[in-house]
């Protein structure tokens, strides 16, 4: 794992947090998760206590997406799905956003188990995410997506999925970003 401690800050005030703590020592506010990078961090019980923190009907951003990123780690997709996309409502440009919301419509089920319409979905959201912020994983996502759906029942798409993959090898994946996708969705190396 490549994950630095470092990385975990207070969102209110900016002190660190050490990975057993839900509240800052320093000013009180609530721990926020403010990316899936530092989902490693979370064990499944404290992501629990994340949610049951009172913060169900908050409509503070860093609530809502720290809410969501806990229901997708634990499977609770559906609900991890709403809150993304009442976030994109919000006409907040987050790359993450797309990015985990293309994750949580796989609902942890193969890509070519899914209806057309559906990966269309998906696949929008993770051209919305790459459009705002290019990453290796966003495009090793993209990849899976096509490699699944399209080419497993021989149907064409704009690009091949080895074009999306390219992409995501000339940007790089770290292989926590790769771990932690693994955790997210059904998935098996190729
Ligand atoms: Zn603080």
């Amino acid at each position: 794992m490549h994950y630095s401690i470092q990385s975990l800050r207070c969102s209110s005030c900016g002190a660190p947090i050490e990975i057993n703590q839900v509240k800052c020592e320093f000013c009180g506010s609530r721990l926020h998760i403010t990316s899936f990078r530092s989902i490693p961090f979370f064990t499944d019980d404290m992501l629990r206590e994340q949610i049951s923190n009172n913060t169900k009907n908050s409509k503070d951003i860093l609530d809502l997406f720290s809410r969501a990123l806990c229901l997708l780690k634990l499977h609770v997709f559906k609900q991890a799905e709403d809150i993304y996309r009442s976030i994109i409502t919000q006409n907040i440009e987050n790359d993450e956003c797309f990015f985990l919301l293309s994750v949580a419509l796989l609902e942890g089920r193969k890509p070519f188990l899914h209806k057309k319409n559906e990966v269309d979905e998906m696949t929008r959201c993770i051209e919305n995410a790459i459009l705002l912020k290019p990453s290796g994983i966003y495009y090793l996502f993209y990849s899976y997506l096509i490699q699944d759906y399209y080419e497993k029942k021989g149907m064409r798409y704009k690009e091949k999925s080895d074009y999306y993959k390219t992409k995501s090898l000339e940007l790089g994946v770290s292989e926590g970003d790769r771990k932690i996708l693994q955790q997210f969705i059904d998935w098996e190396e190729w």
